[in-house]
């Protein structure tokens, strides 16, 4: 009989210690093994020096052949930006899926842009990972391990910084994966492991309605950003297919029933381009439509991708001074890691040939 493997990275705290008691190893060796995974993120768990039962209940449970193994996904590639800032990791899943991770540095704090899924099955016109379609959701394992990679990858660089915050804005649509985006937030967010912050946590979404609604009962600590792109209907369908399921107005009525039921701020997104959604109409129909609502806009210039042509806007301060003039913060996204198809969108799973070396 093939014995199914469990990833040891893709269990909570609580299902450690049954793991362990199972065995009838004291709960309270959790914690050091807890540690060893997500704190030291430690390669090979048998060179650690773990308390004797610990060390015993490893060697008989993690590695081939045993019931949980660790995820270790394979680094195809790293890539330095030549803004010094920003790097990517082309990682290899266990099944040849490759997927990306990017890391991003500012003042000295860093920020882990992870995928949530291989492909993405929402098709945005604008986006590379939409073009290239829905392949699988990531594991629960498959996700904290990417916090893991970029926290040892920067241990290496940087041994006096830590990893402080993350945003789901890679690969994939996370709320249309919600129970293993969720479960491993708790993870990495837990203060006996990697402990990032949960308000430091960001989760975007283009707005899988029923998922926003979940995440409000659920009263979910992390951040919550839509990606809104349109002021209308027509305007935001012709870029956001999801949309024709997902309408302007009942997106809209989840973010307002976000906003009361959490009492928390909705960070919204909108790729400005040039002709589409850029003009001052747009601006004012878009700050109509955030009225009660505790919003912030975050404007991203257009990224190039393969098979778009809209080119970035010269309109964009204007269209940020009529949001802020109606008091709704507006802030322009910083721009990272485009020549290395590291910025928003562009993430698509190749391996880039670089003609420059940093
Ligand atoms: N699926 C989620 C998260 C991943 S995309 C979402 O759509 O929100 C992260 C952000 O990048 C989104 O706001 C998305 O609209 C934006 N984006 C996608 N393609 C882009 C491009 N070519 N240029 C700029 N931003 C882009
Ligand atoms: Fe998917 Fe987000 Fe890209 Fe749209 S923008 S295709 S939802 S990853």
């Amino acid at each position: 009989m093939n014995l199914v493997q469990q990833s040891l990275l893709g269990l909570s705290f609580a299902e450690i210690e049954i793991a362990l008691s199972d065995a009838g190893v004291l709960k309270h060796h959790a914690k050091a093994l807890w540690r060893a995974v997500h704190r030291d993120h430690a390669m090979d768990l048998a060179s650690l020096d773990l308390s004797p039962p610990l060390k015993k209940w490893v060697a008989a449970n993690v590695g081939e052949g045993k019931p949980y193994f660790i995820d270790f996904p394979g680094q195809e590639q790293e890539i330095h930006s030549n803004d010094g800032l920003t790097r990517k990791y082309l990682l290899r899943l266990q099944d040849g899926q490759v997927i990306e991770t990017v890391l991003m540095g500012y003042d000295g704090r860093f920020t882990a842009c992870l995928s949530s899924q291989a492909g993405c099955a929402m098709g945005c016109v604008f986006c590379a990972t939409g073009q290239m379609g829905f392949v699988r959701h990531l594991t629960v394992g498959e996700i904290v391990a990417q916090v893991r990679h970029v926290r040892r990858m920067l241990a290496q660089s940087h041994p006096h910084r830590r990893l402080r915050n993350i945003v789901l804005m890679g690969m994939g649509e996370p709320l249309h994966n919600y129970d293993s985006v969720m479960k491993a937030m708790d993870i990495v967010s837990d203060v006996r492991g990697a402990s990032i912050g949960p308000s430091r946590i960001a989760i975007s979404t283009v707005g899988f309605v029923p998922n926003i609604l979940r995440m409000a009962e659920e009263n979910r600590p992390y951040r919550l950003a839509v990606s809104l792109h349109g002021s209308t209907e027509e305007e935001r369908s012709s870029l956001v297919p999801t949309s024709k399921k997902w309408n302007l107005e009942s997106l809209i009525q989840a973010c307002r029933n976000y906003c009361d039921t959490t009492g928390k701020r909705i960070f919204f997104e909108w790729t400005l381009i040039a002709g589409k959604n850029d003009s001052p109409e747009t601006a004012e129909r878009l700050v109509a439509l955030l009225q009660g609502i505790d919003s912030h806009v975050n404007i991203i210039p257009l990224n190039p991708t393969h098979g778009f042509a809209g080119a970035a806007s010269e309109s964009g301060a204007e269209f940020q001074k009529i949001i802020r003039k109606s008091g709704i913060p507006c802030t322009f996204r910083q721009r990272r890691g485009i020549d290395v198809a590291a910025g928003c969108g562009m993430l698509k799973a190749g391996r880039v040939v670089l003609t420059k070396r940093p």
